[in-house]
């Protein structure tokens, strides 16, 4: 045993061999809690942003954007046990401040072992000083490309975009350099794509890849210029979920969204509505939690 595998530590981090066609990284090796054996997905109610907590079976957390402020801090409360204070691995889909923002408060409350992020080049304080945190708290950094995908304990994040290394590059419509990608557990399967625009969804529908998914994070809070029709189509989700603010200025979701998921049968919660949006699942069968 080396002494990096003690039992006080959870995190390793390492090269694994190929899988999904492409070559592997494991996040995880090392367990040290037990957690319920479901992966819990919590669509957080942050407001006008994206923010999602996964809870993995084997209790690892692993956050997916953080919002527009630090709302995000009482929505993780409210989930997580008051004693936890590690988070596996951030993913920061795209530097916007409804999604960035948030991150701060986390990154400087919480223990953070490690940052998936595309690392394009863009101008704002946010995005600066979540990057600056990252490198002073000396957080793992992850930067994704489709060809590599990753395992955390017995989840898979199967990466759909960016297809290849998006490290400096520059962007007219920051949305459309938004992280995309599958949370597999078994045969339940999470899709999350940050605020990806249709053009984006084109460089994924011409890629052919497997977009095969159970519960879809709508696009970009909703908008018209996500979601295309060609991509829910190839995804079959059953269920979807909006996350957006009460009375946005952006008047998101929109009409034609929500008629394109009614048309499909796709059963949509809204965080505005419903409020945090919870889903569990074994691995096999995958339910919507509802509180009383
Ligand atoms: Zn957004």
């Amino acid at each position: 045993m080396s002494a990096g595998h003690t039992c006080g530590m959870r995190k390793l981090f390492g090269m694994a061999a190929g899988a999904l066609g492409g070559a592997f990284l494991l996040l995880c090796v090392c367990v040290g809690s037990l957690g319920d054996g479901l992966l819990h997905v919590y669509y957080l109610d942050i407001g006008q942003g994206d923010s999602i907590l996964v809870r993995t079976p084997l209790s690892h957390y692993v956050l997916i954007d953080g919002g527009p402020d630090d709302k995000v801090l009482q929505e993780m409360a409210a989930v997580m046990p008051f004693y936890e204070r590690t988070i596996d691995l951030v993913i920061l889909s795209h530097p916007h401040a409804d999604h960035v923002d948030g991150l701060i408060p986390v990154l400087e409350r919480y223990n953070v072992k490690a940052v998936m992020l595309t690392g394009i080049s863009y101008n704002y304080a946010g995005y600066e000083r979540f990057l600056y945190l990252i490198k002073e708290r000396g957080v793992s950094v992850l930067f994704v490309n489709g060809k590599v995908d990753y395992r955390l304990g017995n989840i898979v994040l199967d990466i759909v975009f960016p297809l290849e290394s998006l490290q400096g590059a520059h962007f007219e419509n920051v949305n459309n350099s938004s992280i995309s990608f599958r949370l597999m557990f078994g045969g339940s399967i999470f899709y999350f794509s940050g605020d990806l625009e249709v053009e984006g969804e084109a460089k994924i529908l011409a890629a052919g890849v497997d977009l095969r998914a159970d519960v879809l994070k709508a696009g970009h809070h909703g908008s018209r210029t996500s979601n295309s029709k060609a991509l829910l189509d190839l995804m079959k989700p059953q269920w979807a979920v909006i996350s957006c603010g009460v009375d946005n200025k952006f008047k998101h979701p929109h009409p034609e969204t929500i008629e394109h998921f009614q048309e499909r049968g796709i059963e949509f919660y809204r965080t505005d509505l419903d409020g945090r949006v919870e889903f569990e699942t074994d691995g096999m069968d995958l339910a919507k939690v509802i509180h009383f």
